[in-house]
């Protein structure tokens, strides 16, 4: 391309690589989903079209951008982990995280009427914000989740309790916060289950847990070994180049998986060690 005396400007731009060889969480979430939900009359304390609809455009995300290992999504919001040996963008943030969060607009948009058909979207349309975080360790990174997926049940326990009081019990919104103010989870359930006969672990899955969107490969079984990917054992060149065309194998095998949503507890260790190649 031609110089110009213009060319200049393109020195004030700043580098913005992301460090190395660490987990980049991108997390999205809605914009003013709060005035959003009421605006399309969501269901409360949950819609399971919304909820639906963002699963759907986070799997859309996964598809399009193989560097995700695994997502998690709550309410508004969606958790993106890429590969600590992700080289996307040459790991530049505002070029991952600005895909990330357009990719899941456009396909939010595009499916809205998959799940709202009564419902077409009109100005303002719905948008969302974004950024990443830097974990260096798989502890920080599984923290993380727990952190995520603990808030899902904490929120969840109280959205459910509070609009149950308003529903079921008659109350007003601002009694019903009253009711609820300094109360521990096991009185929160104590009120579900002897007020309103609603047994909270009955609940569904959805709701408690969130949604997880991961390839789906076979589970490994509890107890069996899996050979761990260990930078310093004592492998032979050939057997470290048999290894890599293996772990290559993988990788394309998985990237052409399917991609499934699920909603079980990821704060265990279990989770982690039935899917080893996650962190792997
Ligand atoms: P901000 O722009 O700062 O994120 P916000 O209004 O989006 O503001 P959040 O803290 O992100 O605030 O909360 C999102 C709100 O969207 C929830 O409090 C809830 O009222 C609503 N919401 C999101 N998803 C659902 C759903 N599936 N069912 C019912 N309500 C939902
Ligand atoms: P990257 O993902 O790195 O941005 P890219 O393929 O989008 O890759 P750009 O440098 O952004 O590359 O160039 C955009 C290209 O899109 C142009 O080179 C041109 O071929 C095409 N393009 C964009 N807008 C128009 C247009 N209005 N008419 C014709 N071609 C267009
Ligand atoms: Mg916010
Ligand atoms: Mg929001
Ligand atoms: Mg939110
Ligand atoms: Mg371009
Ligand atoms: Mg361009």
């Amino acid at each position: 391309m031609a110089n110009s005396k213009y060319e200049y400007v393109k020195a004030f731009e700043q580098p913005d690589i992301l460090l190395p060889n660490t987990w980049i969480v991108v997390r999205i979430d809605g914009r003013g989903f709060h005035k959003f939900s009421a605006k399309y009359a969501f269901e409360k304390p949950n819609d399971r079209r919304a909820l639906d609809l963002m699963n759907m455009a986070s799997k859309a995300v996964l598809t399009d951008l193989p560097d995700i290992v695994i997502a998690y999504g709550i309410s508004d919001e969606y958790s993106f982990v890429f590969h600590k040996t992700c080289a996307l963008f040459e790991r530049r943030e505002s070029k991952i995280v600005s895909t990330v969060v357009s990719t899941f607009t456009a396909h939010y948009i595009y499916h809205w009427n998959t799940f709202f058909p009564e419902q077409p979207l009109t100005l303002p349309l719905p948008s969302f914000d974004g950024r990443a975080v830097l974990y260096p360790t798989i502890q920080n990174l599984r923290d993380y989740m727990s952190w995520r997926q603990v808030d899902c049940h904490i929120n969840n326990l109280y959205n459910t309790t509070f609009w149950t009081l308003i529903q079921q019990g008659g109350m007003e919104p601002q009694e019903a916060e009253k009711a609820l103010a300094g109360t521990l989870a096991a009185e929160k359930n104590e009120i579900l289950f002897s007020r309103f006969n609603i047994n909270y672990n009955n609940e569904a899955e959805i709701y408690k847990k969130g949604s997880i969107v991961l390839r789906d490969y076979e589970l490994v079984e509890p107890g069996t070994s899996h050979e761990p990917l260990d930078e310093n054992s004592a492998k032979t060149v050939e057997e470290q180049q048999l290894s890599k065309t293996q772990e290559e194998k993988d990788r394309k095998r998985r990237a052409k998986a399917r991609i499934t949503v699920q909603h079980v507890d990821m704060i265990k260790d279990e989770f982690w060690e039935r899917r080893p190649w996650l962190l792997s």
